[in-house]
């Protein structure tokens, strides 16, 4: 029990109370629940990678968004994560790539910026015929940071930068939008400067 307190206290946001209430939880859960949940741990890390080419978490790189031919290669979406890919593509909008940024990447307490994410865009940029960089970052302030950060990795590069419309809720997380509002806001989006 103090194991598995300790291993759980290692989570982001976790402290010693919500590690004891999820140690318990465990205690309580059926032995398949907790063999799923092992599974799930064990293969998040040891199964998926990052695309070399976008960054989201895939099985195999480059993602299958990457590697399809029939989507348009000059437009990419800039998310913060993989969970925004899932969102965007439900919303059946965006037709090009992503370029996934990943936590870590925006201010939050203790993260670094991601260097290496925000340099393999600026090379996308440079090198794979990238014209429109679309900044679909949540409208708080870990996703105004990350834009930002993009913004700034992006100077002096021919890309044009746009948003999403304005309009989205302030401080809506992207992945808890409805998707027709997501769609409109893509659908909208205006150059930065605009
Ligand atoms: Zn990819």
């Amino acid at each position: 029990m103090e194991r598995l307190i300790r291993a759980l206290e290692r989570f982001p946001g976790v402290g010693a109370r919500s590690a004891e209430r999820m140690a318990l939880h465990v205690l309580r859960s059926t032995r398949e629940e907790v063999a799923d949940l092992a599974m799930a741990l064990r293969d998040a890390r040891i199964e998926t990678q990052r695309c070399a080419t976008c960054g989201n978490i895939t099985l195999r790189s480059p993602c299958a968004i990457c590697a399809d031919t029939t989507r348009f290669r000059h437009i990419v979406c800039v998310v913060e994560g993989p969970r925004e890919v899932e969102k965007l593509e439900s919303a059946g909008v965006h037709e090009g790539l992503y370029h996934v940024l990943l936590e870590g990447f925006a201010p939050r307490e203790g993260a670094e910026p991601d260097a290496h994410a925000l340099h393999s865009l600026r090379r996308r940029v440079e090198s794979d015929g990238v014209t429109e960089v679309v900044l679909a970052t949540a409208p708080d302030r870990e996703g105004e940071g990350a834009a930002l950060s993009v913004i700034e990795a992006l100077a002096g590069t021919t890309a044009n930068i746009t948003r999403l419309a304005r309009g989205l809720p302030a401080g809506a997380r992207l992945e808890y939008l409805h998707g027709e509002i997501l769609a409109d806001a893509y659908r909208g989006r205006r150059p930065l400067d605009g």
